[in-house]
């Protein structure tokens, strides 16, 4: 066994999803992906794809005409790509996973956010990298001295943002995105900016892939999975400069070939349509957000404004239990499922993710029973 990949865990996120089907009864708010159904136009479009035998192959980049349509809907954000700039990867994991091997060589350091989305770090652990993880500041918005730090005392050249992030729900302001822009110009850094859940914000959208001058620093993950809720399709991309995609495609190539035919197709024929169902499912969530920061802070549970993606990070410090002892008490004697803040890396420690796309009915139920077992701990 190759020694890199037997000191990979599987994910924490995994670990107590298994644990949930022993707690009878209990409610889960551990969910990754939207309640919604995938939008009708693309689950036509996927049967037209069929129907038209589009079957075969793809280039490895994928069809030019979702590419060019990606690079118009990112365009309206002030992020200008070519369609041959772009990539379509089989969700955005792969894009992650492409990107992190055609960038990092052994031993090389990366800078990863904490907490954060875990596969991050186990994809620099598969291929030999080193990780330094920068802490956030409190409300979990960037913090730049903790990245410039990172960077003096690491070397690392590549940078990972993770806005709006899984799982505190955070995004980038204005000012940050400046502040960043800056350091990564002083710096010459090549920064990862992993934007999967960028359409779902409620808030003023800021990229460091909207900014010209660093453009070739900058590689951009998106994709689907989120966006028009259709996690098990697995179509994301990535967006970079020619330099980087040369070298990228190679990897991309020898791993999958390209994406899947009819997704691809699917997805574009879908595409303009299913933006109207994105207008309602972020209506939905925003007003979902309001309602459970609210409950939670009534609780008395700190937690932080979070203005994107669909989690809630509140703190559970104050009972003085790891977070996977308080989660496991909470899933066996409180009858409700919320993901440890430990899955999400060291600094995750003395949280708890609660993922907001369930149902009115199952939040407020949840909610309560959270509240009644909070109730018997003080
Ligand atoms: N990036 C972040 C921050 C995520 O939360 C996820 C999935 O949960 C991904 C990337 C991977 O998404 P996909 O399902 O497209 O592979």
């Amino acid at each position: 066994m190759n020694n890199r990949v037997l000191d990979v865990e599987i994910s924490g996120i995994r670990k107590f999803f298994n644990m949930v089907p022993s707690a009878k009864g209990a409610l889960s708010l551990t969910l990754g992906q939207p309640d919604f159904k995938t939008p009708k136009s693309i689950k036509d479009g996927m049967i037209r794809a069929i129907n038209e035998d589009k079957t075969t192959y793809t280039s490895n980049n994928g069809i030019v005409e979702l590419r060019e349509k990606i690079a118009s809907y990112l365009g309206g954000f002030g992020i200008n790509y070519k369609s041959s700039d772009i990539c379509l990867t089989v969700g955005g994991s792969e894009g992650l996973y492409v990107l992190l091997t055609a960038l990092v060589n052994e031993g090389e350091s990366v800078l990863i956010p904490s907490p954060a989305y875990p596969a991050y770090e186990s994809i620099v652990k598969i291929i030999g990298g080193n990780i330094v993880n920068y802490g956030l500041n409190e409300d979990f918005t960037i913090n730049i001295e903790e990245i410039r730090k990172g960077i003096i005392l690491s070397g690392a050249k590549v940078l990972i943002l993770s806005f709006p992030s899984n799982p505190t729900g955070a995004i980038l302001g204005k000012e940050e995105r400046d502040d960043l822009v800056k350091l990564i110009k002083e710096e010459n850094i090549i920064v990862v900016t992993d934007e999967m859940y960028s359409s779902i914000i409620f808030d003023d959208y800021y990229s460091v892939a909207q900014c010209e001058e660093i453009k070739d620093n900058i590689v951009f993950v998106g994709g689907f999975s989120k966006m028009f809720s259709s996690t098990g399709l697995r179509l994301g991309y990535f967006a970079c400069n020619e330099k980087i995609m040369s070298e990228a495609m190679k990897v991309h190539q020898y791993g999958v070939s390209c994406a899947t035919s009819i997704v691809q197709w699917g997805m574009y024929y879908g595409f303009d349509e299913a933006l109207e169902d994105l207008v309602t499912m972020k209506d939905v969530f925003k007003k979902r957000k309001e309602y459970v920061l609210k409950r939670l802070r009534e609780m008395g549970l700190e937690t932080a404004e979070a203005k994107g993606a669909f989690y809630l990070f509140p703190s559970i410090e104050k009972f003085n239990m790891s977070s996977m002892e308080f989660c496991t008490k909470l899933l066996y004697e409180g009858g409700v499922a919320c993901v440890p803040g430990s899955a999400f890396g060291n600094l995750g420690e003395g949280y708890m993710r609660i993922s907001y796309c369930y149902s009115d009915e199952e939040l407020c139920e949840s909610l309560n029973r959270l509240e009644k077992f909070i109730n018997k701990l003080i």
